[in-house]
């Protein structure tokens, strides 16, 4: 059997990323192995029939303000610039998402010149408050324009997307990603870098792992070719001991098999509809907050350098998840709340009596990460573990 000096369970940025330095740095041999039947985890994209490019699970814009994650993922790419907008329909219109100046003159036009002199003079321009901040404010209106905005663009969208109410989750964590912006951009992202790769997330990640040290396994469980003795620490590969690292960043409820019981998740269940017209809507992503069952359209074609003739949308609907049932089986989301902290610090305590394995991701860290918090993660980790250990 190829001796590998490390096994790397899952495809996903975490895992590629620490595959490829491992093996470019320090020029160890790598087996990555992945469940699903295709590389680059959440990211995966491939064009349709239409000539559309489909993120398979969901859209996946990709920013940053770090020359450092910038750096060292343009290795690996060239990028179609691209800002992503969003339209919120609320009260019959479509109003820009961050909630902004011109959200607020659409929807309360007779408020609008005192609240924004009222907003500026309190935050300054081009400032962005978390809906939280302006619900407990120390000033009345601003307050009553806090609660305006969750009635009418949070409330029911959270409900919707975690299936339980703000007050039952870490409501501040979830929404800090999209505050309340007082400024007339209505971009959705305000990073200096946004870009989408210019042949495709795919082909970014095979060109990640075309190092020929990488060996690539995909269709294949960690559960059902690595086991984790209990009480000696010790890994076996394929019912062998294994010496080398295990880098893990799959669920690790999983891993564990559910021993202290299964953390929550959140799931998704996404449309795909096409539609013979140039464009199905005004903006990249419109979002449902109050009405539908869905959360929010995104029609890809905006997303593209070339126009295709039609038009493919894809409609996001949140669903319990259900580890058994495989049109749920997929673990979106780790919900934040304190209780499933705690489950997580069981598995963690756990996973530390095993020295040779890490758990790094969204999954094994059980963290609502976006992608360049994730390739940032990915190189600390790197950079802290493994930098200067070459094996030759
Ligand atoms: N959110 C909301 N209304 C919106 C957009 C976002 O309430 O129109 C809240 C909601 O709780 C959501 C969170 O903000 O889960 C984060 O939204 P984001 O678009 O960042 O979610 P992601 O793209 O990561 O699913």
């Amino acid at each position: 059997m190829a001796a590998y000096d490390f096994i790397i369970v899952g495809a996903g940025f975490a895992g590629s990323i620490l595959a490829e330095r491992l093996a470019s740095e320090n020029g160890k041999k790598i087996l990555l192995i992945e469940q699903r039947d295709h590389i680059a985890g959440n990211m995966y994209d491939y064009v349709d029939e239409h000539g559309v490019v489909i993120h398979k699970y969901g859209p996946h814009l990709f920013r940053t303000n770090s020359p450092r994650v910038l750096h060292y993922i343009s290795q690996f790419t060239g990028w179609h610039p691209y800002q992503h907008r969003v339209l919120a329909s609320v009260k019959d219109q479509l109003v820009p998402v961050p909630f902004n100046l011109t959200s607020l003159e659409r929807l309360l036009p007779d408020q609008a010149e005192e609240l924004k002199a009222l907003l500026v003079a309190e935050f300054g321009m081009d400032v962005k408050v978390p809906v939280s901040a302006l619900r407990k404010h120390a000033d009345e209106r601003i307050r009553e324009f806090g609660e305006f905005v969750f009635e009418n663009v949070y409330l029911n969208y959270t409900t919707k997307q975690w299936g339980d109410k703000p007050e039952n989750l870490d409501f501040e964590t979830i929404t800090a990603r999209v505050p309340v912006h007082i400024s007339y951009d209505d971009r959705y992202f305000q990073e200096q870098h946004q870009a989408l790769p210019k042949d495709g997330y795919t082909k970014m990640f095979e060109r990640m792992l075309a190092n020929p040290l990488i060996e690539v396994r995909l269709s294949t469980k960690a559960v059902d070719v690595l086991s984790f003795e209990p009480n000696s620490g010790k890994i076996l590969f394929m019912g062998e001991p294994y010496e080398g690292g295990v880098i893990y960043t799959g669920p690790i409820d999983e891993l564990f098999g559910y021993k202290f019981g299964e953390l929550p998740y959140r799931s998704l269940r996404f449309d795909l509809e096409t539609h013979d017209v140039e464009f199905y809507q005004p903006c990249a992503t419109v979002n449902y907050p109050n009405t539908q069952l869905y959360t929010r359209i995104t029609e890809y074609k905006y997303l593209m350098a070339s126009v295709p003739e039609k038009t493919t949308i894809m409609k996001e609907y949140p669903q319990a998840y259900d580890r058994l049932v495989p049109a749920q089986s997929i673990p979106y989301y780790p919900i934040p709340k304190d209780s499933n902290a705690a489950l997580y610090g069981k598995y963690l305590e756990l996973a530390r009596e095993y020295q040779q394995l890490m758990l790094v991701g969204r999954l094994a860290e059980y963290r609502y990460y976006d992608m360049n918090n994730i390739i940032e993660r990915a190189l600390d980790v790197f950079d802290k573990e493994f930098k200067g250990d070459e094996s030759k």
